[in-house]
């Protein structure tokens, strides 16, 4: 099983790393002939509105929503701004996979970045901790009922899923703990 990499802007080498951590195999995706042998596709932080720009210039974005139906996708920070229904931004394309509006750079700005335990919801591969690194993540308001609350800082949802995708408002591949890259790619094998 291949994983791909949206690599057109942002953290995305760190998130390789994770998965050949984990020996999963993955491709940087840039084009959208990149995303045909992979079996899910990762979002990474960066800038939501810089994304959203080349995934118009490199004609990504119909193609990511279709590759979408079909297979599960991860978005980290931006990624997750991106994947969300809306973000009151009009600077920022959003796919609407997963039904939470997002509010950018709501943890405070580059300089209050930080890190600290989030709570989790035990399973077989989550522990209920975990060091979470937040950088001008977003928000998420409005979480909907078929969307699952998995992680919580402070009692503010900080990690969803639903039935095929997941979102975090922090960056889950900084750090040595690889647990939330393996509940993913526990989703794309449900
Ligand atoms: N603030 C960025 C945005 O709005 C996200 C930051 C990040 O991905 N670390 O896109």
């Amino acid at each position: 099983m291949k994983i791909g990499i949206l690599a057109i802007q942002g953290d995305f080498e760190l998130h390789r790393k994770a998965l050949t951590s984990l020996s999963i195999n993955s491709s940087f995706v840039r084009s959208s002939k990149d995303l045909d042998d992979i079996k899910a596709l990762i979002l990474p932080g960066g800038e939501s509105t810089t994304m959203s720009l080349l995934m118009n210039k490199f004609d990504l974005f119909n193609s990511i929503r279709k590759f979408s139906d079909n297979f599960n996708l991860f978005g980290t920070c931006a990624g997750a701004i991106l994947m969300s229904a809306g973000s009151g931004d009009q600077k920022v394309k959003n796919l609407g996979l997963i039904n939470v509006f997002t509010k950018r750079n709501s943890w405070g700005a580059q300089i209050d970045s930080f890190s600290d335990i989030i709570n989790l919801s035990k399973n077989e591969i989550l522990s209920d901790k975990f060091y979470a690194t937040f950088i001008r993540g977003p928000r998420f308001l409005k979480v909907s009922k078929d969307c699952k609350v998995i992680g919580r800082y402070k009692n503010e949802p900080v990690l969803i899923r639903n039935d095929k995708h997941l979102i975090s408002s922090f960056h889950p591949e900084i750090g040595k703990d690889l647990s939330i890259h393996k509940y993913f790619i526990n989703m794309i094998n449900e």
